[in-house]
């Protein structure tokens, strides 16, 4: 390497936390240009016991992070899907073609560890250090460097500059806290979430199922294997445990007993849903971005968290370049991206509120109403999520 290409490689990128949204935040800068290094307190990257759903807007995001054909080799195609009773009885049914016609797009389903997986490997060798704590000592301005203290398993401190920061460093982010004091803190979100992927069963049709305050999903995966969601509303009482959860939803249609019946308890995962209830007024401090759950935690009932930390990524690489004015252009893609997930947000909040209802005369009223429409939901349904779904990248 000559000394004018070393000088030129050294446009350094600091992005905190191994996520999706850091993960793709550090793919995308790397495309463009940036010596990225990507910092997760984590020794291991290894997400247990959880699927993912990723809307036709993340799979273009994906596109552009040049992994979307191997994310579509691993991924189930959604076919047949839609909503039901506790009974299997449909309240909408559909089938992926028709959302695809609409969106542009399929959506897939994976587990998550595919999907980290392919986002790390799409990483320039050695740009993640894993078992290492960052955090932001100064965020910089448009003429000085951001500052960076980090911290290894062994102890060993380091700091350093960094022309860019991008903190994706999750909903308890203690960039924001920090260096956002006036930032919207998290709130519950009224329910409980558990997660799981079972072994393989065979001929499960993707559904999500709405019974009174308890909302379960049934994924199933390209291997066999089914991916499954239960949230439980505070209103009903969150279950204290896995035998409980089965015992409540003993007498839903099959397969769901079975599927719960087949988790290996210490694969599942538990969480108190929390949100944010808006972004920041700007996703930008200085030299310091705001992606993912970090900037915009929302409810999953929209299945879009992950699928925005993937675009916050890819409009990052795309509009904050090496030889930009970074701070400039970071406070152009903070105009860009704040109004819509602030949008999707608003969204996702819209769309839990009924799956909360617990009272028998609100749940028969939601679900003649849903029944009654039969098509029209969908048809209302791909209208609403029309803007959300049929996002497209920004041309490079
Ligand atoms: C029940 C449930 C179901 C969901 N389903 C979907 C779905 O189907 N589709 C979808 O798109 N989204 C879904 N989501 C949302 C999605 O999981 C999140 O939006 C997404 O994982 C956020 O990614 P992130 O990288 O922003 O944050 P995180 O995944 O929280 O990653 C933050 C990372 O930063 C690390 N970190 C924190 N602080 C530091 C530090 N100081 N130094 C170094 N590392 C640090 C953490 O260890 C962590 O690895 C769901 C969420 C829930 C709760």
């Amino acid at each position: 390497m000559t000394r004018g290409e070393a000088e030129t490689a050294r446009h350094i990128a600091v992005v905190i936390g191994g996520g999706i949204g850091g993960l793709a935040s550090g793919v995308a800068l790397a495309r463009h240009g940036w010596d990225v290094t990507v910092v997760e307190r984590a020794t291991s990257l290894d997400p247990v016991g959880a699927g993912i759903v990723v809307a036709p807007n993340a799979v273009r995001s994906l596109d552009a992070l040049g992994i979307g054909d191997a994310t579509r080799d691993l991924a189930a195609l959604q076919g047949e899907f839609g909503l039901r009773r506790p009974d299997g009885r449909w309240l909408v049914r559909g089938r992926a073609e028709g959302a695809e016609s609409v969106f542009g797009d399929r959506t897939l389903m994976l587990h998550r560890a595919q999907l980290v997986g392919l986002l790390a490997d799409a990483l320039p060798t050695g740009a993640l250090r894993l078992g290492t704590t960052a955090t932001v000592t100064d965020p910089g301005t448009a003429s000085r460097p951001a500052r960076v203290t980090t911290t290894d398993g062994a102890g060993t401190t380091t700091e350093a500059d960094a022309d860019l920061v991008v903190a994706a460093d999750g909903i308890g982010s203690a960039t924001r806290t920090r260096w956002w004091p006036s930032a919207p803190a998290p709130v519950s979100g009224g329910s409980t979430a558990w997660r799981f992927v079972t072994p393989r069963v065979p001929g499960v049709v993707g559904s999500e199922i709405w019974g009174r305050g308890i909302v379960a999903g049934v994924m199933p995966l390209a291997d066999g294997r089914v991916y499954v969601y239960v949230s439980v509303a505070d209103a009903v009482g969150a279950p204290r445990g896995l035998d409980e959860l089965r015992a409540r939803l003993a007498d839903w249609h099959d397969p769901v007993p079975a599927l719960l019946a087949s988790v290996d308890d210490a694969t599942a995962l538990r969480h108190e849903l929390r949100h944010l209830p808006a972004p920041p007024a700007s996703l930008v401090t200085g030299r310091v971005a705001l992606v993912g759950d970090a900037a915009h935690a929302m409810l999953p009932n929209l299945g879009q968290g992950g699928c925005q930390a993937l675009e916050d990524g890819v409009v990052l690489g795309a509009r904050v370049r090496p030889d930009d004015d970074v701070a400039a252009a970071l406070l152009r893609w903070s105009a860009e991206r704040r109004p819509r997930v602030a949008q999707v947000m608003r969204l996702s909040a819209r769309v839990s509120g009924p799956t909360l209802w617990t009272s028998p005369a609100a749940t028969t009223l939601r679900d003649a109403g849903m029944r009654a429409v039969g098509r029209w939901t969908e048809a209302l349904g791909a209208r609403a999520l029309r803007p959300v779904m049929s996002w497209q990248p920004p041309a490079d």
